[in-house]
């Protein structure tokens, strides 16, 4: 059976990383808040660099008002001191609950700085990934997981509202929850959309692309036409908007669909630009283009996802008995010994290195890196992670070697840019 590669983006993963100074660079704000309405709040947090990825942006949500702050995803890592002391200032700065909308780094990574004030919540099966079951480090939890899991809904009332959580199985994640706010008819929906840009499924974590596109036709259903959907980036939507979203959804999967149909391989359409009218649509992640749109819907289609387990699995095991070393050691006899086995992929190292970054196991954390760069040393972005655990680490001479050879690598490569512009004011 054939096999997609995906591009599994570090900044979807779980972890976060240890991180040097990142409001040096020049126009960028961490932090900017827009009135919604009088008890409604979108904070926007900018980060992105702690996942290798040019610095992009994730709303959250803040009710705030007599009963305090109830805070819909918590952005960073890189910005979640700034969003903790944000908060103080907030009606009166008393955070009660903060509530993820699914797992991944860019919504959880602030987490970590809020859980001793507030509960976290989540969809249990959030908590189930980010306890380590994940592939990655099983048995160690991610500091950043939620501590409260709900199963398919809840009601809260707040700030004199009632707040419906909502369970939206097999969409983006298998995990993930929209709240809408019933007397202000507002969803925060996560990453149930990606506004004006093609959606991120998350295949490998049981997202599909037919249960995204039926959740956004169920909005559209059931909610009021007042209703304000806010999507975690990007701008707000109304019920118009997302109707055309609906349109884009259902017209490339049919597209792709028909050309499956007449024997063409996702190569082939993505060759051919099957999506060319849709180009308006092409997203700001790698992982949102056309072209990777085309492999997930046809990997769908095709039931051709890769279910190889990943490398980090076997490794993890050893790396709770044994060391760094021995772990090394048993990804290079699998590897040897049945290739075919597990997913050896350069991404799979890359998240494990980050995940004992987001432990502060930075010694094991330089040597997977360290190794990955062995085993991809065409990968400009396997010595841009080593850069920055070197950088981690405070051996910036090393950093400066490594994330200049991955800019000779991918001259486009505008963290390696910056970092290098911080690190050698001179040049
Ligand atoms: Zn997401």
């Amino acid at each position: 059976m054939r096999r997609i590669a995906f591009v599994l983006v570090v900044f979807l993963g779980t972890g976060g990383c240890i991180h040097g100074q990142p409001a040096t660079h020049s126009g960028y704000v961490p932090i900017t808040i827009s009135k919604l309405t009088d008890k409604l709040h979108i904070i926007t947090v900018t980060g992105g660099r702690e996942f290798n990825m040019p610095l992009y942006r994730t709303n959250l949500l803040a009710s705030v008002g007599p009963d305090g702050i109830l805070l819909v995803d918590a952005g960073f890592e890189a910005t979640g001191p700034a969003l903790r002391d944000t908060l103080k200032f907030l009606g009166n700065g008393q955070l009660k609950m903060v509530i993820s909308t699914h797992y991944h780094g860019d919504h959880t990574s602030g987490n970590r700085f809020l859980s001793d004030q507030a509960p976290v919540l989540a969809q249990q099966n959030v908590l189930t990934c980010m306890s380590g079951n994940y592939f990655h480090l099983l048995g160690s939890p991610s500091p950043n997981r939620p501590t409260v899991g709900f199963d398919d809904s809840l009601i809260i009332h707040f700030n004199g509202e009632e707040i419906h959580v909502v369970h939206a199985p097999k969409c983006h994640s298998d995990g993930d929850a929209y709240l809408y706010f019933t007397a202000s008819k507002v969803v925060a929906a996560g990453d149930l959309f990606f506004p004006d840009e093609i959606p991120y499924v998350d295949l490998p974590r049981n997202g599909t692309v037919s249960g995204y596109a039926a959740q956004i036709k169920r909005f559209m259903e059931i909610f009021p036409d007042d209703v304000t959907f806010v999507a975690a980036h990007g701008r707000s939507y109304n019920k118009k908007d997302l109707e055309q979203y609906h349109r884009m959804l259902t017209e490339t999967v049919r597209l792709v669909q028909q050309a499956a149909a007449e024997g063409r391989t996702a190569e082939q359409m993505i060759e051919q630009n099957l999506l060319a009218d849709w180009a308006d649509w092409e997203g700001q992640f790698s992982n949102t283009t056309l072209a990777a749109w085309i492999q997930t819907v046809y990997a769908e289609l095709s039931g051709i996802t890769d279910t190889r387990p990943s490398i980090c699995e076997p490794m993890t095991h050893t790396l709770i008995e044994g060391t760094v070393q021995d772990a090394m050691e048993e990804y290079r006899r699998l590897r040897a010994t049945q290739p075919d086995a597990y997913d050896f992929g350069e991404n799979q190292l890359n998240m494990l290195g980050y995940q004992l970054l987001g432990r502060r196991r930075l010694g094991d954390a330089l040597e997977i890196f360290k190794l990955n760069v062995e085993l991809y040393p065409a990968s400009f972005n396997v010595y841009d992670s080593y850069g920055e655990a070197l950088l981690a680490a405070g051996d910036t001479t090393r950093s400066i070697v490594n994330y200049g050879r991955s800019l000779e690598l991918n001259p486009e490569n505008t963290n390696a840019v910056e970092v290098l512009k911080r690190l050698r004011p001179s040049d």
